[in-house]
């Protein structure tokens, strides 16, 4: 396909709801790049609970920023959570507005749960399958939505930015590699999950867009937080692990192991469940959540998602109980942006979990984080709606390449999860530095690897998602740290292309 006719206008990469709604919210033509048919491979896409908001009367917006900022253990930007909550209230009128059929009570107001952590019922929801009905909306949306121009099958593979400034991006579309000059591009290209062996985010999400602004010079934030989630469903396969929601707990399902025995507090914060999990498995136990009780029969009628994907595992969780096992969730860190989601550098902006925008510091509270991607997104768009973007040269420059990986990325999800796990040292993430630095240089999943690691090696302290055994306590000041290419590289990067 020629894109030529595509020059200048402003690009997004990736289409989960982040990308979406950036491109329903931008008021002119954009590009939309999706690396399969729009929706497949996003964490949106899979999200169960639903979308906070202070929609109650006896809610309010500065109770759901105390929740986040709690959550957040010191590490929040308040003037972020102020602004996200603020928010919340309007972006899910807008969801109704565009057709999101969220659960309602028989007074037709908003069902809303309660979730772990949060002091007020504020998630709104469509059964289990919250994020799907989301995406379906939108997804409409956006196709009835002639100015959007839809790339399906492309990927962001670089971005072309000698000195700051944005000038190009480099994508793969349809097997074949593509330079497309712009001043302007949004990463939402959501977290880094799938990196790890074990996540339930999907495939999609492996950081490519940290890894293309990590390259570009842009500073990241936060990346040392990864959020695991204490039960995902314990296949036997590596990769992406259904999740079995906090809501089954919150329902009175308990956490036992292979003797029947509870050993923790279900209800207790998601990275305290997490290690305890962890140390009793790695204590040779079997970990599973055990819903027959609290349950049974109206298991399928409550969980009508999680049932299906047990049942397609060959587990009936109304009559046995459901082997469980941590997993990635969810990547605090990101590139780092201002309230506008504006990167470090000129023309490019980021949003959803690709960004880190202060909202989650270093924990992230429950379904926070919907509510950030359809923000962000809203955020960037308004701030390309007021710019008025340059003329671009059009000349096409190549794509930097360079010797392939001597491992998989199967090997680096192996390491990832043994060294930068839910517990860390500095001998793990420092032998972990030594298998990645070399390729940082030409392996995106080694490069941001290595950015998460040593943003981990750095921080000394554990603090909200983020567990040194030997540093076991916070430290006393909190601080954000920004991170770059710097960091990682073994030597200065030869600039290519
Ligand atoms: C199982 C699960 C359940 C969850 N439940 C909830 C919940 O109930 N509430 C809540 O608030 N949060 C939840 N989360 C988190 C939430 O879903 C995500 O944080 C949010 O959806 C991120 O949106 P996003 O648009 O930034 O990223 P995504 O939805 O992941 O979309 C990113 C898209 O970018 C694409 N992409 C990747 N690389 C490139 C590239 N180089 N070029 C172009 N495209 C690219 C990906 O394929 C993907 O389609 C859940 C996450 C998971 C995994």
């Amino acid at each position: 396909m020629n894109l030529s006719r595509l020059a200048g206008l402003p690009v997004i990469a990736g289409a989960g709801l982040a990308g979406l709604s950036v491109a329903l919210h931008y008021d002119g033509p954009c590009v939309l790049l999706s690396p399969g048919p729009l929706g497949q491979d996003a964490a949106s896409a899979l999200a169960q609970g639903g979308i906070a908001a202070a929609l109650d009367p006896q809610d309010s917006p500065a109770r759901h920023a105390a929740d986040t900022l709690a959550a957040g253990a010191g590490l929040c930007d308040p003037q972020t959570v102020h602004h996200m909550t603020q928010d919340g209230p309007a972006a899910i009128q807008r969801l109704l507005d565009w057709g999101v059929a969220f659960d309602r009570r028989p007074d037709g107001t908003l069902d809303l749960h309660l979730e772990a952590a949060h002091a007020h019922p504020r998630i709104a929801h469509a059964h289990d399958r919250s994020g799907a009905a989301i995406m379906r909306a939108l997804i409409d949306r956006v196709r009835a939505t002639p100015r959007i121009v839809v790339l399906e099958g492309a990927t962001l593979r670089g971005l072309d930015a000698p000195d700051g400034r944005l000038r190009g991006v480099w994508l793969r579309h349809d097997g074949l590699n593509h330079f497309l000059p712009t001043t302007a591009c949004a990463i939402a290209s959501g977290g880094t999950g799938a990196l790890y062996a074990a996540a339930t985010s999907p495939g999609g999400n492996r950081g490519l867009g940290l890894a293309a602004a990590a390259r570009a010079g842009v500073e990241l934030a936060d990346m040392e937080f990864v959020q695991f989630h204490p039960t995902s469903l314990d296949t036997a396969a590596i990769g992406r692990r259904p999740l079995i929601s906090e809501a089954v707990r919150g329902a009175g399902a308990t956490l036992i192991d292979e003797t029947g025995a509870r050993f923790t507090d279900e209800l207790a914060p998601r990275d305290v469940v997490s290690r305890a999990v962890a140390a009793h498995q790695h204590a040779g136990h079997r970990v599973f959540l055990d819903a027959r009780t609290a349950l049974g029969p109206h298991f399928g009628t409550h969980f009508p998602g999680i049932d299906a994907a047990c049942r397609a595992a060959g587990i009936d969780p109304s009559r046995e109980p459901i082997p469980v096992r941590p997993a990635v969730h969810y990547h605090m860190g990101g590139i780092a942006t201002d309230p506008h989601g504006r990167s470090s550098i000129d023309g490019l902006w980021a949003c959803g979990e690709a960004a880190c925008t202060g909202l989650h510091g270093a924990n992230r509270l429950a379904s926070n984080s919907l509510l950030e991607a359809f923000l962000t997104g809203r955020d960037v768009a308004r701030d390309w709606s007021g710019h008025r973007f340059a003329p671009v040269d059009a000349t096409d420059h190549a794509m930097p390449t360079g010797p392939a990986p001597d491992h998989t990325a199967r090997d680096i999800g192996v390491w990832m999860s043994a060294e930068a796990g839910i517990l860390r040292d500095a001998p793990g993430l420092s032998r972990l530095l030594d298998r990645l630095t070399p390729w940082v240089a030409t392996d995106d999943h080694a490069l941001v690897g290595a950015l998460i690691a040593r943003a981990a090696l750095l921080r000394r302290e554990s603090r909200g998602s983020h567990h040194r055994t030997d540093f076991p306590d916070p430290a006393t000041a909190p601080l954000r740290r920004r991170i770059t290419l710097s960091h990682v590289m073994p030597q200065p990067l030869e600039r290519v292309g």
